[in-house]
């Protein structure tokens, strides 16, 4: 067993938290705010090889492994957690487009990703389809080089600006062999977006996407039709561990901060911290949180490997965010008044991570995974 990172490892970890902490935590709130967030921020991401960390070589990416994927996401969420989400996002699009899109679609989007010029979202969710996503309703239908998609994808994550959305669409018969993948570029006459009002996660403009007859060439579908769902729970078996790398990376960042105030702050003539109940709940919460991070760089490496690792996965989605939320709420606490204001980004920060106790999978859903791949499939409770 060897649980320490590779010296490229380090050195990408030491490097990205370095940013995270220099540039980007200092405007943590401003596009929490809802200052417009510039564009031109993503390059830098790009220039730290981020966006293109899942993108084949080929195509001017990385082809890294998936474990760098949750070093990014873990030190990036330390300085603002939305940026966790470009994390999955480019990796999610990177992965459909390169392992399924046809050569001249590949040529088109991944140099885009590589560089950070286009943002590639990803259409599951609907409005009566969540975690029954297989269930599906949005409808694409061939018409000769053509496929014509209509339908609204809810609570998509970057619908205000992505460039062009991976939707999931019904091309024919009931459940999740019916669901096929679509690369649909988000100028395409018949788009339009609702951004939502979220509580969390301001910066990612999560909101609605509406396709009015959108058409798009028969090659923007990716794979085989009827592979659609499968590809889509191939994205969500990794990208559960990193989101549980960014809920950790926010906790990780606001105990640190925590345990420099408890040092310093005074009640009844000692540092709050020489009060046991207050190193305790700081211990208890490390320990966690420690727990959690450990289990999805597991779940990653793992992946690396090319073992199974879809109940680890589901393990990680649902404990990483509740210890984070756990901790981050102690974190408040321990503040006093102090917490409990909008000049320390603790709140903010767990209104960002309680978003992703439910995307990407809920906690009731995960451990409905857990039970199918440790009972069995017959055991599941909702089948
Ligand atoms: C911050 C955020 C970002 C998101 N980003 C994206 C994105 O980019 N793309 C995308 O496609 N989707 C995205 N989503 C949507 C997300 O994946 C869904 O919200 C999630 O899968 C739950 O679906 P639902 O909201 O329809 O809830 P529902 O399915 O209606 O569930 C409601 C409640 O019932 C529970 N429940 C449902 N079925 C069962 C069951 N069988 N047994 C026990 N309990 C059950 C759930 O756990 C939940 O608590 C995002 C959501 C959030 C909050």
């Amino acid at each position: 067993m060897d649980f320490a990172l590779s010296d490229e490892q380090r050195l990408f970890a030491e490097t990205v938290r370095r940013f995270a902490l220099q540039r980007l935590k200092p405007d943590y709130a401003t596009w929490d705010r809802g200052e417009p967030f510039p564009r031109e921020r993503v390059a830098e991401l790009a220039q730290l090889g981020i966006t293109g960390l899942r993108v084949p070589a080929e195509y001017g990416g990385a082809d890294a492994h998936y474990v760098m994927l949750g070093i990014a996401a873990e030190e990036l969420a330390r300085g603002d957690f939305n940026y966790s989400l470009f994390v999955q996002l480019y990796s999610i699009g990177s992965e459909l487009i390169g392992q399924h899109a046809r050569e001249a679609v590949k040529r088109v989007w991944l140099p885009r990703l590589a560089d950070g010029s286009a943002l590639a979202a990803f259409g599951l969710t609907e409005p009566a389809a969540g975690s029954d996503a297989a269930n599906l309703t949005t409808t694409a239908v061939r018409d000769g080089d053509e496929y014509v998609i209509s339908g609204e994808k809810a609570s998509i994550t970057f619908a205000g600006y992505a460039d062009a959305c991976a939707v999931f669409a019904r091309t024919g018969g009931e459940g999740a062999h019916g669901v096929s993948t679509f690369l649909v570029p988000l100028d395409a006459p018949g788009v339009t977006r609702q951004v939502y009002r979220s509580p969390g996660e301001r910066l990612t403009q999560r909101g609605s996407l509406y396709f009015d007859q959108v058409r798009v060439p028969a090659d923007h579908l990716l794979g085989a039709e009827g592979k659609g769902f499968y590809q889509a729970m191939g994205a969500f078996d990794y990208n559960r561990a990193v989101i549980a790398l960014a809920c950790v990376g926010a906790a990780e960042q606001s105990l640190d901060e925590t345990i420099a105030y408890v040092k310093e702050r005074q009640s009844f003539g000692r540092p709050l911290a020489k009060h046991e109940a207050v190193s305790f709940q700081l211990a208890e919460h490390l320990t966690l949180v420690e727990a959690a991070r450990l289990l999805a760089y597991e779940c990653l490496w793992k992946r690396d490997q090319g073992e199974p690792h879809t109940k680890e996965a589901a393990m990680a989605k649902w404990l990483g965010p509740k210890v984070a939320v756990d901790a981050i709420h102690a974190c408040i606490w321990l503040h006093g008044h102090y917490g409990y204001n909008m000049d320390l980004p603790f709140e903010q920060r767990l209104r960002d991570a309680i978003g992703l106790e439910i995307g990407d999978g809920t906690p009731e859903i995960m451990k409905g995974i857990i039970a199918r791949e440790v009972i069995g499939r017959d055991y599941m409770p909702y089948r």
